[in-house]
């Protein structure tokens, strides 16, 4: 059984009216581009994997992709959330907009509290590239699943090191295909994880 989509942090959704396309016309273009070359999609069962999410201004919230969003061809506004508060030693998470965020919205979250620099985050799988770089580039452990707690803490252990925040990668090794891209903008983590693909 594959292990993902559900969500395993407590959610407290507030639904609201779709975005400004100004909040979500960026994500949407690169959430595009990252479907495109299939590090966002769904399995053959269906079920969709890879998210994506940008700071909100200086703040701590963040615009992510909706829940069971990876497998839609298209997105629009009405597919993204604020996340506006995490407590993940709670386990607790609450957002508002027109989708529930996504599963993965807690680990997104560590990266923005951890590092002020990253102003975006993509989590997306690819079977070859995670083969390839697990345990070569910095790699979560393996006890830590998709959205748990657990990945919280280890995305903030690893991004003690310097060098992991300069590399702007993690594996997951406890998420089969599972990788985080984490920066400054949309298009730089874009263009590192497609650039990855061209070096296989
Ligand atoms: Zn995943």
């Amino acid at each position: 059984m594959i292990d993902e989509g559900y969500i395993k942090y407590e959610a407290f959704w507030l639904p609201a009216p779709e975005f400004d396309a100004v909040a979500t016309d960026s994500l949407i273009a690169y959430r595009q581009l990252m479907y495109k070359y299939d590090l966002i999609g769904a399995y053959p069962d269906g079920i969709g994997f890879g998210n994506i999410s940008q700071r909100n201004g200086q703040s701590n919230s963040f615009v992510i992709s909706g829940s069971a969003t990876g497998s839609v061809p298209m997105l629009s506004s009405a597919h993204f959330s604020l996340v506006l508060k995490t407590d993940p030693f709670l386990n607790k998470l609450w957002c508002t907009g027109p989708h529930i965020a996504s599963s993965e919205a807690m680990s997104h979250a560590a990266f923005y509290h951890k590092l002020p620099g990253v102003k975006a985050v993509i989590h997306v799988h690819h079977e070859k590239l995670w083969k390839k770089f697990l345990f070569h580039l910095p790699t979560t452990a393996v006890e830590a699943t998709y959205g748990s707690p657990e990945m919280v803490h280890e995305i903030n252990r690893l991004l003690d090191d310097p060098d992991v925040v300069d590399g702007k990668l993690l594996f997951m090794a406890g998420h089969t295909d599972g990788i985080f891209a984490f920066g400054e903008d949309l298009e730089a983590l874009s263009n590192k994880l497609i650039s990855l693909l061209s070096a296989l």
